[in-house]
């Protein structure tokens, strides 16, 4: 499961504020009738019928007829066991015929889709009954894989074949290449160490991972605090349980500057509860780091990725933030003049103040609030808009399935195949697109089938659930898109088509199955053409009226969105760099003191005393040491706009080469020379950071 970077930042900006949609009445005219099929079923919620215990004639998740009830999925899990005992036998056999490589790429599809379609119904099944079967077969899968980490002849059967560098038949760049990653994932869980080091790595392991989930849990919790401490002018702008004023995030967005700051400060206030936690995962990722052979954690997750090296991460964000300053600072003036205008006795920006500032300054330069061209964004023109946009630049397309002959975990999932121009089904994502009560998940994206050459020259296609959180279709109106909310659907579905036009020969690097720094550039660059006006004029389309909103229109709201983005990327790399610093080669002891340190030398505010911002970053559980992933990945798919859709969004010549040298390849081949033969050039760092300093200028 692959959580967005964009999607839980606290302090990034908010993708799902509350607009308030003026909801006209329908009227469906003429204009409405020529919707295309694809786009009339999305401005619609799908008419399926869900799975019920008295529906006798159950299909099965997926179609897959073992899933047709619970029970299923310890089924499902037994034929793994089984597939896996098999494979591992044929790998360390002295008489075996087929590569190495190949014997784990089966034992990793076995295994992954078991792990992941059960990860995916655990989180998204409705059906409390099935959401408890999927994780007991997630458990399962979690023990087989630790058992396999521990299995030193088919360790040995790898190792061999990577060190000799060749096999019982020819093996070529890219056999080598996976055949190495499989090693790397191995080693990571120390299994070429001695069995007291062993031992040790599961144990830290097992320790990391509590603390962390604890410290996610723990860090999007309110904060309590006397109502005494809360002046009696802004107490009735907070939640009251009477006693105590209950604050559960920084209100940013809140025009009354006193209760933001209130907000801010007790949001973060230090909190052992919050902080105990965050320490253990930290002290005990260094501690695993050091056992593997790593002079730190950064340095162990980032040898795989794009920069290849803690050290270069580093060197990366030192140079963005030194090329950064004159570009954030004009930034700063420009927001400390409009809080004059507010209040003429402003001396100083405060951290509570850029995201309400930031909001003001882009809607007066649009002249307007960018909600009010909702009504022309319904989800139907949006996806509408990804097909004609797809076909134009890979020549493929969208087309809605009929779901009939397989369960789902939800009555409002839309089957979706993405086809070649021959009509070749390339790949299945099934869109699980809007809130349910009983749906918590955030924003992400699960493979639930990863693309792989099967020995008879079929390929296994594709399949993927894309789970956002929209409002659902209501009283005929169908659900209508912020701009927000359509850069974040692009991000999405560019890590969906990552996955549909990945053809890799392993599934092990199918599509998203890469370093993070490399995953998001798919994703990323997708805003780069949700952020372009002829590409929305194309899509805007009036849900009612079927109206669309004229080009010049749209680069006003464009080019308002686009500024302060110095400010911003600024903020992302004191992110980063705390980031880096908390999993660096220098165990991390008193994280408030190098937090307030790094924010000093990198903040374009001044620190406020007594507050614990790391206490709040969420992402440094999932994302610990890949948070600059973020603006690397931003940098790169800058460089990729720049060169081949700049000119041109809808190029096919230009959606051919990114489509041949990039997205097939998945992660079957280094991220850099991935990037390289796209760009046809090797990028240096400089290059990197000066193609996102190329961003900031509006
Ligand atoms: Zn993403």
């Amino acid at each position: 499961m692959r959580y967005t970077l964009r999607s839980t930042g606290i302090l990034s900006r908010s993708l799902h504020r509350c607009a308030v949609v003026a909801r006209y009445s329908p009227q469906f005219g003429r204009s409405v009738a020529t919707w295309t099929p694809l786009a009339a079923a999305f401005n619609r919620k799908p008419e399926k019928k869900l799975f019920s215990i008295f529906n006798r004639q159950r299909k099965g998740l997926f179609g897959n007829s073992l899933l047709g009830d619970p029970s299923g999925f310890y089924l499902f899990k037994e034929q793994a066991d089984i597939e896996a005992d098999r494979l591992v036998r044929e790998a360390t056999s002295s008489i075996r015929t087929r590569n190495v490589v190949e014997i784990f790429d089966d034992l990793s599809n076995a295994l992954c889709r078991v792990a992941d379609m059960a990860e995916c119904i655990r989180v998204l099944h409705g059906d409390s009954q099935f959401a408890a079967s999927a994780e007991e077969a997630s458990s399962a899968m979690n023990d087989l894989v630790e058992n396999l980490n521990t299995n030193r002849p088919l360790y040995m059967a790898l190792k061999k074949v990577v060190d000799a560098g060749q096999d019982v038949k020819p093996m070529d760049d890219i056999d080598r290449y996976v055949a190495r990653l499989f090693l790397v994932d191995f080693e990571a869980a120390g299994i070429h160490l001695e069995e007291r080091k062993r031992k040790e790595v599961v144990k830290l392991n097992a320790k990391v991972l509590a603390a962390g989930m604890t410290f996610s849990r723990r860090c999007y919790e309110p904060h309590y605090v006397d109502a005494g401490m809360i002046p009696d002018a802004i107490k009735p702008y907070f939640h009251s349980d009477g006693k105590h004023i209950v604050i559960g995030n920084l209100m940013s967005d809140a025009p009354n500057e006193a209760v933001r700051e209130a907000a801010y400060r007790v949001f973060l206030m230090p909190d052992q509860h919050q902080l105990e936690p965050l320490q253990e995962m930290l002290t005990n990722r260094f501690h695993l780091a050091k056992l593997v052979g790593f002079s730190s954690h950064s340095d162990r997750i980032s040898r795989e990725s794009v920069l290849g090296s803690a050290g270069k991460i580093e060197q990366f964000l030192e140079t963005l933030s030194h090329n950064l300053r004159p570009h954030w600072e004009s930034n700063k003036k420009e927001l400390l003049d409009l809080k004059r205008q507010e209040n003429p006795r402003a001396t100083s920006l405060y951290p509570w103040d850029t995201t309400y500032l930031m909001t003001l300054a882009r809607s007066r330069d649009a002249d307007t609030e960018a909600s009010q061209y909702m009504s022309y964004f319904p989800l139907g023109a949006c996806m509408d808009g990804l097909s004609r946009l797809f076909e134009s630049i890979y020549d493929v397309h969208f087309v809605i399935e009929d779901a009939s002959d397989e369960d789902l975990w939800a009555a409002d999932v839309y089957k979706l195949s993405v086809r070649s121009a021959e009509d070749e089904v390339l790949g299945l994502i099934y869109c699980d697109l809007y809130q349910r009560p009983d749906k918590s998940s955030p924003d992400c994206h699960f493979s639930i089938q990863g693309g792989r050459r099967l020995p008879d020259g079929s390929y296994q296609i594709p399949k993927v659930v894309l789970s956002l959180n929209y409002e659902p279709p209501q009283s005929g109106v169908p659900c209508l898109m912020n701009f927000d909310q359509i850069d974040n659907l692009f991000h999405e579905m560019g890590h969906a088509m990552h996955s549909m036009l990945g053809r890799t020969r392993y599934q092990h690097v199918t599509g998203t199955r890469t370093s993070t720094d490399f995953a998001e550039i798919p994703s990323t660059i997708m805003e780069y053409f949700s952020s372009d006006p002829r590409v929305l004029s194309q899509i805007s389309r009036h849900y009612a009226s079927g109206e669309a909103l004229p080009e010049s229109l749209l680069g006003k709201v464009c080019a308002a969105r686009r500024k302060f983005s110095a400010l911003d990327f600024q903020l992302q790399t004191l992110y980063a760099v705390t980031d880096q610093r908390f999993h660096g080669s220098v165990e991390p002891k008193d994280l408030l003191k190098i937090f307030a340190d790094l924010h000093d030398e990198y903040a374009p505010f001044k620190y406020v005393p007594n507050t614990a911002w790391p206490t709040r970053f969420g992402h440094l559980f999932p994302y610990g040491g890949r948070y600059y992933s973020y603006l690397l990945a931003r940098a790169v798919a800058s460089d990729i706009w720049g060169k081949l859709f700049k000119a041109d969004p809808f190029s096919r010549e230009a959606g051919r080469k990114f489509r041949d040298h990039l997205l097939s390849h998945g992660g079957g081949r280094p991220p850099l020379e991935l990037i390289s033969n796209t760009l046809e050039h090797t990028p240096t760092v400089d290059e990197f950071v000066e193609a996102l300093i190329d961003q900031t200028k509006v």
